[in-house]
């Protein structure tokens, strides 16, 4: 489905964005991967990249780090000669109560889960305008759609993440680039193993679907996304959350 197209995915070390990475290799997609360091997955991402017939490039940055992602971005792009997908994945979490939260903590997840979709998006777009093609997608949250107790900071993120997003599809869809959210539930990944079981079970039967996503449920709506199936939608938030948010 994305034969011939060339993409870089944010966050591909672990979790969503590893198995976004994946689902992209197998569908013919060449794929450059921004993580903070060395990930132990990155034998097994380039040997999927050459069983598919595509290659997989790991490449280092601290997304938070204005100039360094910068500098990143930007070579990757050169190097690959335009992306015609760009999914911005990569995300953290410092939870806690409002009141005692650290400023620190504010910033942290602002600058890593915002300011840096909009960096690395200003850097990928301007190239896609130029060629009349692309497709960003940015991964926000349920709870920055209807918030969540214990997590203000990451909540603002992710309702950040959506405004910008529609935002950027309104000023770049003239010039063919799509700009898309998803808004994922409740994933079983790092990011919510932290959570008790007795939390996680009580939270699955919450969900009208009755378990947790899996990494592959947000992977596929990526793949509909950054594929030529969805050349028709663009400023829109996809909910994956096995019904959390009815
Ligand atoms: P995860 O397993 O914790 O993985 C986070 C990924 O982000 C890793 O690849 C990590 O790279 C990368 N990353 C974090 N900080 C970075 C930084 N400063 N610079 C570069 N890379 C950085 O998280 P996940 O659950 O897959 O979440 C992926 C996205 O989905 C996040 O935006 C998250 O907010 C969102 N989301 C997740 C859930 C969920 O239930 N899991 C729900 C809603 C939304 P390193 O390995 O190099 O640290």
């Amino acid at each position: 489905m994305l034969k011939g197209k060339k993409a870089l995915v944010t966050g591909s070390s672990r979790g969503i964005g590893k198995a976004i990475v994946e689902v992209y290799l197998k569908n013919g997609c060449e794929v450059w991967g921004l993580c903070s360091k060395p990930s132990a997955n990155k034998d097994a991402l380039e040997s999927l990249a050459k069983e598919n017939g595509v290659a997989f490039h790991e490449i280092y940055a601290d997304v938070g780090n204005a100039e360094q992602v910068t500098e990143v971005v930007k070579a990757a792009l050169a190097e690959a000669g335009g992306f015609d997908v760009l999914v911005n994945n990569a995300g953290i979490t410092r939870d806690g109560l409002s009141f005692r939260m650290k400023k620190e903590d504010w910033d942290d997840v602002l600058r890593i889960n915002l300011t840096s979709v909009f960096l690395i998006s200003q850097i990928v777009s301007n190239d896609m305008i130029r060629k009349r093609a692309g497709s960003i997608i940015n991964m926000s949250s349920i709870v920055g759609i209807h918030g969540n107790g214990g997590q203000v900071n990451y909540s603002a993120s992710k309702g950040g993440v959506i405004a910008y997003s529609k935002s950027l599809a309104a000023e770049v869809g003239a010039r063919g680039v799509r700009v898309n959210a998803i808004a994922p539930g409740f994933i079983e990944t790092d990011m919510t193993n932290v959570l008790k079981d007795e939390v996680k079970a009580a939270m699955a039967e919450k969900i009208p679907l009755k378990r947790a996503g899996k990494p592959e449920d947000i992977a596929n709506a990526a793949l509909f996304l950054g594929s030529d199936l969805s050349t028709y939608v663009t400023g829109q938030v996809i909910g994956v959350d096995g019904g959390m948010g009815c």
